[in-house]
């Protein structure tokens, strides 16, 4: 039968966790050759033997998405050894340094807006590049639901992801009519590492489960469907969008 994604080349940004590593694995299931990057080596490649062993086709590549070098050799490698590059996924992120705005350190605001939102520009850049030669390929972006409102503590994250939806309507202006087609998602909540390293206690947890009408959190896996969708042709008409993912918590 056939699968969403035959013959392509997807690439997933921080796809040695969480949400990224959900979506490599079903990039992978629904037929796409995906390339796993990461700072963490261990975690990539340990996805990239998942997908391997389950009879799919994955390759790690390194990469810092903080550092444009990185970004754009990470792009040259992916076209070197799978000679395209169809669908990229810019997911890696981090929390970041919790604090308000009078305390936050300059290093915290820099850090999360390099690995947050430059990586975003880094990445696209290069991947645009790449895709043009082509005239053909699909983006999409990781916001949250903090790219749509504020957040006590986290102004660098929320600035970040505010900013990734500016970024992704703009390179939709552009690249929309020459075959590019580029989405942000915005997820509430998802149980994956990041959540449980921002060292929430049981009482934080509860108030966090309130705060979705839904009555949970988020599962990478959810995430990953909406992913999925938009980088299949079944999105042919979806560019220049901000998804919620968020169990209803943007509709209070
Ligand atoms: P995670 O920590 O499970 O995975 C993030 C991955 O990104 C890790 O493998 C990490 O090694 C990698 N990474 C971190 N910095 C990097 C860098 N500089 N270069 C390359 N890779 C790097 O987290 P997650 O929850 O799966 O988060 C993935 C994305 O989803 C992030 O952008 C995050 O902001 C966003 N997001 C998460 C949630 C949530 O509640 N978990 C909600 C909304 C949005």
């Amino acid at each position: 039968m056939e699968k969403l994604f035959d013959n392509s080349v997807a690439l997933v940004t921080g796809g040695g966790s969480g949400i990224g590593e959900a979506t490599a694995l079903m990039y992978a299931v629904q037929g796409a050759k995906v390339v796993v990057s990461d700072i963490n080596e261990t975690h990539g490649n340990s996805v990239v033997q998942k997908i391997n062993a389950g009879g799919g086709n994955a390759v790690f590549i390194y990469a810092d998405v903080s550092l444009p070098e990185d970004c754009r050799r990470l792009i040259d490698t992916t076209i070197r050894t799978c000679g395209r590059l169809d669908i990229a996924f810019n997911n890696a992120g981090i929390g970041g340094e919790i604090h308000p705005i009078a305390d936050m350190s300059l290093e915290g605001w820099n850090q999360i807006i390099a690995v947050n939102l430059s990586s975003v520009f880094y990445c696209m850049k290069y991947e645009i590049a790449a895709m043009l030669t082509r005239g053909k390929g699909v983006i999409v972006n990781m916001s949250s639901i903090l790219g749509a409102v504020g957040f006590p503590g986290s102004a660098g994250y929320v600035a970040a992801k505010h900013a990734v939806i500016g970024l992704t309507q703009t390179a939709a202006l552009e690249y929309s009519v020459k075959g590019i087609r580029v989405n942000a998602v915005g997820p509430a909540f998802i149980n994956t590492p990041l959540l449980s390293r921002a060292g929430i206690d049981d009482l934080g947890k509860k108030s966090l489960v309130q705060a979705h009408p839904i009555g949970r959190l988020g599962e990478p896996n959810e995430v990953a469907e909406l992913v999925c969708w938009l980088s299949s042709d079944k999105a042919s008409f979806a560019s220049g969008g901000y998804y919620p993912i968020d169990g209803g918590y943007l509709s209070q």
